[in-house]
This record gives C-alpha cells, sequence and structure tokens, in this order.
C-alpha cells in the first residue's frame, strides 16, 4: 500500500495515498461533504474525464478542515482521541 502524508497543514500523519486525508481529519469533515467526496470519487472511477466534482468535494473537505480550525498534530493527540 502506498502512502502519503495528510494534506492538511501542520498534520504529519500518513494515509493511504487513496485516501483524501488521515483517518482524524476525515472524521471531522461534515458528514454531507464526506458522501460527496464519495459519490464524486465513484463517479471519476467510471468516468475518467469526469474529475471535476471530486476535484471540488475535495477542495471543499479540505477547506472545512481548515475552517474547522484543525489543531496540530500535538493538541489532536491530546485533546481527541484519534490515536489508534
Ligand atoms: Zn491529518
Amino acid at each position: 500500500m502506498i502512502t502519503t502524508t495528510c494534506p492538511v497543514p501542520g498534520c504529519d500523519r500518513t494515509k493511504p495515498s487513496t485516501h483524501l486525508m488521515c483517518k482524524g481529519h476525515w472524521a471531522m469533515v461534515p458528514k454531507d461533504l464526506r458522501d460527496e467526496v464519495w459519490s464524486a470519487w465513484k463517479l471519476r472511477q467510471k468516468h475518467a474525464d469526469r474529475f471535476g466534482p471530486h476535484v471540488r468535494a475535495k477542495a471543499a473537505a479540505l477547506a472545512a478542515v481548515r475552517d474547522a480550525g484543525a489543531p496540530p498534530q500535538a493538541e489532536l493527540g491530546l485533546s481527541l482521541p484519534l490515536n489508534d
């Protein structure tokens, strides 16, 4: 499995390359937005040229996490039970 670093600023967790962000930050994305990312991703799997909705949904999900004031990694570990 290929892993990459979570794209949320200040987060250095790794994630599978197929995932948008680490598990902890993904959990911070509002459910309707997460559903949107998934359905847009599925659309893209079927139609390689229809990547626009997926790109937009991913950007919206990342913006939602940033707007929530994604705390630095150290604070996440201390304040939320996100560690596996
Ligand atoms: Zn993260």
